[in-house]
């Protein structure tokens, strides 16, 4: 039995009646996939497929939440997972996709969604992935801040260091020392 072979549906024994098929992505899933993006998690996915004259309609629906990095502290994060996704699948002579469609040997006479299903959830991923308002790991941030570059000497408005911190602040994060310090700086600038 192949690693995948759960995620294995054949569409051949379809005929008319839709069939509904669920999958538990966990750990022991990501695992398999063995993929850099995505470890953990557990997204429930269901896909109704339906035959409509040679065309077999899948129609995944997933939901649940994967465990990444927060793109801010760095400390794992629940990234939550909904989404919905149409395929088109045909068979042919062999694996390809043409306009949206893909095809599948017809001698196999069905389809793995094992990869199909991850590539949903990475699509699902937002760039900026970070912990709700305050539930950041603030000791593990202000370690990180030590990191960056001071912006004194800069110009402030030009400076990208600056502009990381100001989002920060946004996303409800005291705001560094240092502008204090600058803007005591400049009201003692205007008194001169
Ligand atoms: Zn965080």
């Amino acid at each position: 039995m192949s690693k995948f072979e759960l995620y294995n549906i054949v569409l051949k024994d379809i005929t008319n009646e839709k069939r509904i098929y669920e999958f538990d992505l966990d750990d022991v899933y990501f695992k398999k996939i063995d993929s850099p993006e995505v470890q953990r998690g557990n997204v429930q996915a269901k896909v109704t497929v339906q035959k409509k004259a040679s065309t077999y309609k899948l129609d995944f629906d997933l939901n649940g939440f994967v465990i990444l990095p927060c793109t801010r502290c760095l400390e794992d994060m629940n990234q939550q997972i909904h989404y919905k996704e149409s395929l088109d699948v045909k068979f042919g002579s062999k694996f390809s996709e043409e306009n949206d469609i893909v095809i599948v040997p017809e001698a196999e006479g069905a389809i793995n969604v094992a990869w199909f299903l991850y590539e949903f959830i990475v699509l699902n991923i937002p760039v900026k992935h970070v912990h709700a308002p305050g539930e950041c790991d603030k000791s593990m941030i202000n370690k990180l801040k030590k990191h960056l570059p001071s912006s004194k000497g800069n110009d402030e408005e030009n400076d990208d260091t600056t502009l990381g911190l100001d989002e920060m602040e946004e996303d409800g994060f005291s705001t560094h020392n240092q502008f204090i310090d600058l803007d005591f700086d400049n009201l003692q600038n205007i008194d001169n």
